[in-house]
């Protein structure tokens, strides 16, 4: 052998080792922030972090089927992957982003594609259902613009979400929504203009 092709076998077999220790990292980063991300049924498959924007996450369900709302058949056949960026827990001063896939799948018996449940968010909506309980709550005992000059969730975000947590929750006070919230939105709407 050659000391040029001694050197190379040399060089690769160092690649080799570098390339499966990455590897190895990479796997066990993955399962850390799927750890910390505590979300059932949903797993992390990559991460960056960007100075200007923060952390974001790629996310995928764990499931391999959905169930149909409208009959209630489990399906395995993917119709469409639906992607996009939604608001989470922000992780110190760090904003936190997910991107997640909400599938469509094809029921057999109706025919038709559906989307799936994703329980940790509502459709249509660009954060978790964790950030807007965290947002409400920050709200309740403080005032909404407070909330929103965090700079994580807008005034109209907050809106949203409490519109939303008044249909979820009936047993919560309407007065005491209208007093620390609704009321509060029209203050700062009426500044704006
Ligand atoms: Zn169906």
């Amino acid at each position: 052998m050659t000391y040029n092709k001694y050197l190379l076998l040399a060089v690769n077999t160092i690649r080799l080792f570098v390339d499966a220790f990455t590897v190895m990292i990479h796997k066990n980063d993955i399962k850390i922030l799927t750890e910390l991300l505590d979300l059932e049924d949903i797993k992390v498959i990559s991460h960056r972090l960007d100075a200007g924007i923060g952390i974001i996450l790629q996310t995928e369900s764990k499931k391999l089927d959905a169930t149909c709302p409208n009959c209630g058949t489990k399906s395995h056949k993917l119709h469409q992957n639906h992607r996009h960026i939604i608001k989470d827990l922000p992780f110190g001063e760090k904003l936190v982003f997910l991107e997640i896939n909400r599938r469509q799948f094809k029921c057999r018996k109706c025919k038709k594609p559906f989307s799936e449940y994703l329980d940790f968010v509502r459709k249509k909506r660009s954060y978790t259902k964790r950030l807007a309980h965290k947002s409400i709550q920050e709200v309740l005992e403080n005032d909404i613009r407070s909330v929103a000059s965090k700079g994580i969730v807008t005034t109209e975000e907050i809106e949203r979400m409490l519109k939303d947590a008044s249909e979820e929750l009936p047993n919560l006070k309407p007065l005491n929504l209208k007093r620390l919230g609704l009321d509060e939105i029209a203050l700062i709407k009426g500044k704006g203009n």
